[in-house]
């Protein structure tokens, strides 16, 4: 079975009783079932694979609302450009005949400006700042088990350079958003965090941001979930809808057919494969980060860490240590590149005293799905009146997981947005997305 399919009939669920249909079992699915679930919906997660195994398993699991600023800044394509040639650099584009994603990097140029950056910034920022509220509820009010922990986030830097130039940022955040930094000199940052080495220059503070265990949560959100009746089908993958008159009545998997009053796509990076039953292109491009996640070393980090200057950070848990990041534009590759794995732990050693320990539990790698414009889609299906995406959430789609969840719950209840919907929409891509 597969594809759509045109049909007179009858089956359907129970009148009176709404039944929404989420595909996709990551933490965008995991919230949109929630919020629905709480509106009285009974709720069904369709996963292709197993609930939580897609780029929501592994990630670092920091909950950042200071991440205002989106991907597509003023000097990121000639980093872009830099990284098709050089070896080894943090952001990788693989070379290769993909029309899709070079309309995308086209895309992508076009936004590399302050107007365009600061636009993106106030829809992600709306999303952060309100998913950072809700996610103190949620983990309080479902009992998440989530090791969920608030301590801030701390970018270091080892070049007085790049330190004194992260100020113009801070300036703009400020000014712009709100959102303000603490500047920590060199000898507040060694008493503060013990765990780094001597003789960096400093380190820029966040006092707001949150963190947690991404694969811990989705296996206790799954737990909430089925408790409050909401039923998981994993490996059953969709491949099109039963549709009639402009409306969906099922979705068409490998495991049969799946009705509902509404459908939610929460389908990550590969959305783009859906496109054609949802009636226009998913301009989502995989962005390939890796992890690796080991016990703690002796000298644990008492905070999340970014290393701006060799683009690795640090999450160190309270059942362990996790080394993430590094962005590569390859396609659909699932090749696990010992190079990349590599690349975090050099990127860690020049900061840390003990950057990493033996054994490894975990090497990963995740697919973020990155929109050109480093906005989100929650938007309705312009083929399927009744069909909702909720994809490319970029490099945060945990720390914006709750605000996309309420607010696809309200569009489908028709309660009024908590937050204004449009910066969301499909149709800001145009038509040549
Ligand atoms: C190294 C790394 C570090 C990161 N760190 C952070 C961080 O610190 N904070 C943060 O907020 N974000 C972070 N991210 C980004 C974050 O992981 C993603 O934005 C987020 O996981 C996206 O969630 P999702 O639910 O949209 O996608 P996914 O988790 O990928 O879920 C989508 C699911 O849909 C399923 N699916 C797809 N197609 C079909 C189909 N046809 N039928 C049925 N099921 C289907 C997939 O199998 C998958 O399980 C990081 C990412 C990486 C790679």
């Amino acid at each position: 079975m597969g594809g759509d399919v045109e049909t007179n009939r009858t089956e359907a669920p129970a009148p009176g009783a709404s039944r929404a249909i989420v595909v996709g079992g990551g933490v965008i699915g995991a919230a949109c079932a929630h919020y629905l679930a709480s509106a009285g919906w009974s709720v069904e997660v369709v996963e292709q694979g197993e609930f939580g195994r897609g780029c929501s398993h592994g990630n670092c699991g920091l909950i950042v609302p200071s991440h205002v600023l989106p991907l597509p800044e003023p000097g990121m394509m000639r980093s872009a450009l830099k990284a098709v040639f050089q070896k080894n650099a943090p952001l990788a584009v693989k070379p290769r005949l993909d029309p899709a994603m070079w309309m995308w990097f086209f895309r992508f140029a076009l936004r590399c400006n302050r107007r365009a950056m600061l636009e993106a910034g106030r829809a992600r920022q709306a999303l952060l700042a309100s998913s950072r509220k809700l996610w103190n509820e949620l983990v309080e009010n479902e009992r998440l088990e989530c090791e969920w922990e608030e301590r801030g986030l701390l970018y270091v830097y080892r070049s007085t350079e790049a330190m004194n130039a992260f100020a113009r940022a801070d300036q703009l955040l400020r000014e712009e958003f709100n959102i303000a930094a603490e500047r920590w000199d060199a000898d507040e940052l060694a008493e503060r965090e013990p765990a780094l080495k001597p003789g960096l220059a400093g380190g820029w503070y966040y006092r707001e941001e949150a963190q947690l265990r991404p694969d811990r949560l989705l296996a206790s959100w799954r737990r909430r979930l089925t408790e409050r009746g909401v039923v998981i089908h994993e490996h059953a993958k969709m491949d099109g809808f039963v549709h009639e008159g402009g409306k969906a009545e099922a979705i068409v998997t490998d495991r049969g057919e799946f009705p509902g009053h509404a459908f939610v796509i929460a389908t990550g990076a590969l959305t783009p494969r859906l496109a054609k039953h949802l009636g226009r292109r998913m301009p989502i491009q995989p962005g390939k980060g890796y992890s690796i996640t080991m016990p703690h070393p002796p000298r644990r980090p008492a905070m999340p860490l970014i290393f701006p200057e060799t683009r690795v950070a640090v999450t160190p848990m309270q059942t362990g240590y996790r080394l993430g990041s590094t962005m590569e534009f390859a396609g659909y590759d699932a090749t696990l590149r010992r190079d990349r794995l590599a690349m975090l732990k050099a990127g860690a050693e020049p900061f840390l005293i003990e950057p990493w320990r033996d054994p490894v539990e975990e090497e990963w790698f995740g697919w973020r799905p990155m929109t050109f414009d480093g906005v989100p889609i929650i938007d309705r299906s312009p083929r399927l009146e009744n069909v909702l995406v909720a994809a490319g959430h970029n490099m945060e789609g945990v720390a914006m997981a709750p605000a996309t969840g309420k607010l696809v719950a309200e569009m489908l209840t028709g309660k009024p947005p908590h937050l204004p919907p449009s910066p969301y929409r499909l149709t800001r891509f145009g038509r040549f997305a």
